[in-house]
Order: structure tokens, then C-alpha cells, then sequence
């Protein structure tokens, strides 16, 4: 299928799938290059998922001006500075140095999402979930880091109740955060949601969802 075929697909997908307000779709773009992004951004879209600054610098660089990057990978604390200026959010905060580093190279607010470890696998990156309030409330120390949801990868298996027990559990944690009102936390999004189980994140409340492989295959 061409570029074109997937995105109308994995639209129409999510179409079917919405519960109350569509999620924003990510193209992921991280296993493709410039040419293939700027396909996708042809096609409409307008939010991109990078993991390595290089990539994402990359495509910053020769892509039009109103694409925005989201960045999804383990984020080295030392590589904050390269890409801050260039980022829509961060979906990969997860331990108080990377917040006291982006902090530090902000020149303005930056949105961020708390990594959750929801599945317990440790090869999961992110916070265990009794972790993040008491991470949230440490956050508060940095003017520039405002933290507007929470991100989770599902476990990798095909029985359906874990992934979507997986997703219910993030938004009710979201809810927990969301109901405490910190003003540097509004918490009100979901980023969750990859090729594999995108449906099932939208059905549980998801608002952004991070798609690579099936839009660029
Ligand atoms: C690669 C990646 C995705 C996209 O995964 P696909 O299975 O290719 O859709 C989403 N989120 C993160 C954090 C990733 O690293």
C-alpha cells in the first residue's frame, strides 16, 4: 500500500474507534527518512514521533515549518540542549535529573509527559505507577517543565483484556493527577497507543497516539 493508503487506513480506524474527542495522530518517523516524513506530511500530517535527536534535527531541518516533533525515546540528559528549541512535548519524562537538565536549557514552558511503566516488565522504561505522584509533586521545582499528560507503552501480547486494562489503568491514574489541580501539572492527556493496539488506546481515552509501522510500511 502506498503512504497515502495507510493514512487514510489508520484515520479511519481511529475514526471508528473515538470515543469523545479525536486523538491527535503521531507519525512515528524514527526507522524513516526525510523523504518518507515529508510523504506523510503531504498526506496531512503534522505531528511527528522521533527517538534520536540526530533524526529528529534532521528532519527539522529540511521539513516545512509548521511540522512538529514529539520526542518518544529514552532521552539522554546531555542531549536535552540539542533538541529542546525544537520540540512540541517531551513524552519520555521519567526521573528528576532529565527534569532538572530540560529545566536548565529551556528558554520557555515545555511540554511533557510522565513515562509510565504500567506493564512491570523491566525492560519498560518509566516510572513505576506509585512513583509518578510523588515525582509530579517533586516537578513543581521547575518553572519551565509543565507536565500536560502521561505516556505508557502496553505489554507486547496479543490477549486484548491485559493491553486494555493496561490503558484503563494510565487514565485513571491520569484522573487521580487531573483531580489534585497542580498548576504545573495539568495532566489532562493520554499519549498511548502504538500499531499493534492503537483501536484499544482510543477506546480507553487515549489523546495522542504514537503510530509508526503501519503508516510507513
Ligand atoms: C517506535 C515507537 C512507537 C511506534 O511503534 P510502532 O509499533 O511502529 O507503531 C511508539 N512509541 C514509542 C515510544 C516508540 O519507540
Amino acid at each position: 500500500m502506498s503512504i497515502s493508503d495507510n493514512v487514510k487506513q489508520v484515520q479511519s480506524i481511529m475514526a471508528a474507534h473515538v470515543q469523545h474527542a479525536e486523538p491527535t495522530l503521531i507519525a512515528v518517523t524514527k526507522s524513516v527518512g526525510v523523504d518518507v516524513a515529508n510523504a506523510l506530511y503531504e498526506e496531512g500530517i503534522r505531528d511527528f514521533g522521533e527517538n534520536r535527536p540526530d533524526s529528529l534535527l534532521e528532519k527539522v531541518k529540511r521539513m516545512p515549518e509548521d511540522a512538529k516533533f514529539h520526542f518518544i525515546g529514552t532521552l539522554q540528559t546531555r542531549k536535552v540542549r540539542q533538541i529542546i528549541d525544537h520540540v512540541a512535548a517531551i513524552h519520555s519524562l521519567d526521573r528528576l535529573s532529565l527534569a532538572a537538565e530540560i529545566d536548565k536549557r529551556a528558554n520557555k514552558t515545555i511540554d511533557c509527559f510522565v513515562q509510565v511503566n504500567t506493564s512491570g516488565e523491566d525492560s519498560k522504561h518509566g516510572l513505576e505507577i506509585e512513583e509518578v505522584m510523588p515525582f509530579i509533586e517533586n516537578c513543581k521545582q521547575y518553572p519551565h517543565i509543565r507536565i500536560i499528560g502521561l505516556m505508557t507503552m502496553a505489554p507486547f501480547t496479543e490477549e486484548e483484556t491485559v493491553v486494555r486494562e493496561t490503558f484503563s489503568r494510565l487514565r485513571q491514574l491520569r484522573d487521580e493527577v487531573t483531580a489534585k489541580a497542580f498548576e504545573h501539572a495539568p495532566c489532562t492527556e493520554l499519549s498511548m497507543g502504538m500499531s499493534n493496539d492503537y483501536p484499544i488506546a482510543i477506546e480507553e481515552g487515549a489523546s495522542f497516539v504514537r503510530i509508526g509501522t503501519v503508516l510507513v510500511q
